[in-house]
């Protein structure tokens, strides 16, 4: 299967500064050398708790934060040394879609106006046309054209996530990158959505990054999986063999939490000791140190770096090496 994105050793770092007089300076890792190849059509999964760095890294591979260092390549093109003209004909082809539609959809537009903005901006279509395409895409989310000359408080979260959808769809992107889209969702319309996602997939060839911090949500949605922790990939994943097989003492521990619905594979539950650090101080060696029920002397000074431990299946973690 090709690759339509390939990210290599991707930094994005934020300078913070504390102290009396703000002189202290330093700076948060929020991504620390990530790397990961998505393929062309299928569903790559970003997982981590709040602060692990995944929706920075969301919002890292289509620019709207400048990375600090590393690669990132789209669809043939290296996009990071990219200057805004070209960059803003690249992002027809990359959209992303956010937690709560509510916070990216404008209150005070219609939704007509809403999804027709896109094509505006990137001067598509004539008026007619693009009322044309507006009514179609909206068809194609679940929702009707005689809703269009509402405003975004007249719908319910879960359509909300529809428009939201419907207008990332607008320019026919060819990768979304979904940074939580259901978490703000009742468990019910989550499905919904999930399934539309999926279907919308298959119809029009898209590719998914979806970013989560629950990893059931990402299991039946995605075919690989990347597990982060204090801005970097601990493991990554054919769904099947990370979930079955994890290697990594971080992905062992949040799968022990998650509730088996197989009797037979009931594992003990693994509480970690203490808080994540802060990404402001991160531990030296491995990330997880601090809190890896198996951390070894090696673990406190040397970083472990990705390596394959079985077919389409990677940790960071020196228990593999
Ligand atoms: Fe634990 Fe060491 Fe592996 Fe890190 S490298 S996860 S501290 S065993
Ligand atoms: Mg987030």
């Amino acid at each position: 299967q090709e690759t339509l994105l390939e990210v290599e050793e991707l930094c994005t770092y934020f300078p913070i500064r504390s102290g009396v007089m703000q002189r202290e300076s330093g700076q948060v890792k929020a991504v620390d050398g990530v790397s990961f190849q998505v393929r062309r059509g299928e569903s790559f999964g970003i997982v981590g708790e709040s602060g692990c760095g995944k929706s920075t890294t969301g919002r890292s591979l289509l620019r709207l934060i400048e990375p600090t260092a590393g690669k990132v390549r789209f669809d043939g093109k290296d996009i990071t040394g990219m200057e805004s003209g070209s960059l803003r004909t690249l992002r027809r082809d990359m959209q992303m879609i956010f937690q709560d539609p509510f916070a990216s959809l404008n209150p005070r537009h219609r939704i007509s106006k809403i999804l027709e903005e896109p094509l505006i901006v990137h001067g598509i279509g004539k008026a007619a046309q693009r009322r044309e395409r507006v009514a179609k895409v909206l068809e194609t989310v679940g929702l009707s054209a005689w809703q269009l000359e509402r405003y975004p408080h007249q719908f319910s979260g879960g359509q909300r996530q529809r428009i939201a959808i419907a207008r990332a769809l607008m320019l026919e992107p060819k990768l979304i990158v979904a940074d939580e889209p259901v978490s703000a969702l009742d468990v019910s319309i989550q499905s919904q959505i999930l399934n539309l996602m999926q279907d919308l997939r298959e119809q029009m060839g898209l590719t998914y990054v979806f970013i989560a911090h629950d990893l059931s949500v990402v299991k039946h949605f995605c075919e690989r999986v990347a597990v982060m922790y204090l801005g970097r990939i601990v493991e990554l994943g054919d769904k099947r063999s990370l979930y079955g097989q994890p290697k990594h003492p971080y992905t062992q521990a949040l799968l022990s939490s998650v509730p088996s619905p197989n009797p037979g594979a009931v594992s003990e539950r693994i509480i970690l000791q203490g808080e994540v650090p802060s990404p402001a101080n991160a531990p030296a060696g491995c990330v997880f140190h601090t809190r890896c029920p198996q951390a070894m002397d090696i673990c406190r000074q040397e970083r472990p770096v990705l390596k394959s431990v079985s077919q389409g299946h990677q940790t960071a973690c020196h228990l593999y090496s």
